[in-house]
């Protein structure tokens, strides 16, 4: 099984924290965290649609810049969020900048702004960039269960985490995935093509049973077409399986109320994403800093049954040292207690 996602993280393990997303079958991308991006190219940013900031350390928060460049003077659109106070932080980074030239350029650029609270209300602006990113509000929304976007066929959700500051912890979860089962599709007489995924994609949407589908084909005797329903094909030839799902978590402290709110939102993830900034043998360091050692990365993984695990974020004093990281990280994730 083949997920719609595939992430990478930006910058490597001991270089700032950027997950790009990318999405298999659409020109399409999204971005956790938002440090340094210059090793990203600009075909892959102008594919971002959603960027999701954990907290604006400047580590987190610094590749704004050149999102921002290359977004310039294109028609396209971004959607944002962050943490409290992330909506003001946004508008100064663009109040930084003077844009009496906005004339200038071919496109418009907008840019929708959300900061999540403690309520989870989701408050937004709307920063234009032909309007010199002067802010318009946004109508507030309550968010039920952290769910940050809700498409047909994924959502995005958040855990709120402490760092000593309010941190985000995010999950990017495909709703379902369908699975074809060939052997029966060859019983039918019907090859693969277009309309497999135009059918998929309509299940995902959660078609009605009794929606028409035209299969067709082309062959050396010309084009055939056959009629069905999407109920008749959904029980006979596809096979829908809960979605996978990729969790991203960074810059928490290690404690009870962080450990339940990440097992809430990783529990069962296939991928979990997970800081890894130092030792065990440095663990006040890291405490007094609120953030992970590689054990206490390690005992979460076990605690939200992760598959796969991609520490990052791993501190410059262990230049040299990354085995050690990982080691401790797979140790700790193994353990019995
Ligand atoms: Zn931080
Ligand atoms: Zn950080």
């Amino acid at each position: 099984m083949r997920s719609i996602f595939s992430p990478e993280l930006v910058n490597g393990p001991f270089g700032d924290p950027a997950l790009y997303v990318d999405f298999r079958f659409e020109a399409r991308a999204l971005l956790i965290d938002l440090g340094h991006l210059d090793l990203l190219p600009p075909k892959k940013i102008l594919r971002i649609s959603d960027v999701f900031v954990s907290h604006t350390h400047m580590d987190h928060f610094c590749g704004f810049d050149r999102l921002l460049r290359i977004c310039l003077g294109r028609d396209t659109a971004l959607r944002m969020f962050g943490p409290p106070g992330f909506v003001a932080q946004v508008e100064h980074k663009l109040a930084a900048y003077t844009w009496n030239l906005v004339e200038r350029y071919p496109g418009d650029f907008v840019i929708e702004a959300w900061e999540i609270d403690a309520a989870w209300q989701a408050h937004g602006r709307r920063l234009r960039f032909r309007d010199r990113f002067r802010p318009e509000p946004l109508e507030t929304r309550q968010l039920s269960g952290g769910v940050l976007l809700d498409e047909p066929a994924f959502r995005v959700r958040a855990a709120l985490l402490d760092h000593g500051i309010p941190c985000l912890g995010f999950a990017v979860e495909e709703k379902a995935h369908v699975n074809v089962w060939k052997n029966r599709l060859t019983e039918l007489g019907l090859p693969v093509g277009p309309w497999l995924k135009e059918l998929k994609d309509a299940v995902i949407r959660g078609a009605p049973d009794d929606q028409p589908v035209r299969a067709w084909w082309r062959d050396r005797d010309g084009e055939h077409e056959r009629l069905f329903t999407v109920g008749v094909l959904k029980d006979d030839i596809l096979r829908l399986v809960p979605g996978e799902k990729i969790a991203y978590v960074t810059d928490v402290a290690f404690h009870d109320d962080n450990r339940r709110h990440i097992a809430d939102l990783a529990g069962g993830a296939m991928r979990l994403f997970i800081e890894c900034a130092f030792l065990d043998e440095d663990a006040a360091l890291a405490g007094a800093r609120s953030h992970l050692t590689a054990g206490q990365a390690g005992r979460i993984t076990r605690e939200c049954g992760a598959e796969f695990v991609t520490p990052f974020h791993f501190s410059p004093r262990y230049e040299g040292r990354e085995e050690e990281l990982r080691a401790e990280l797979e140790a700790a994730r193994r353990a019995e207690t």
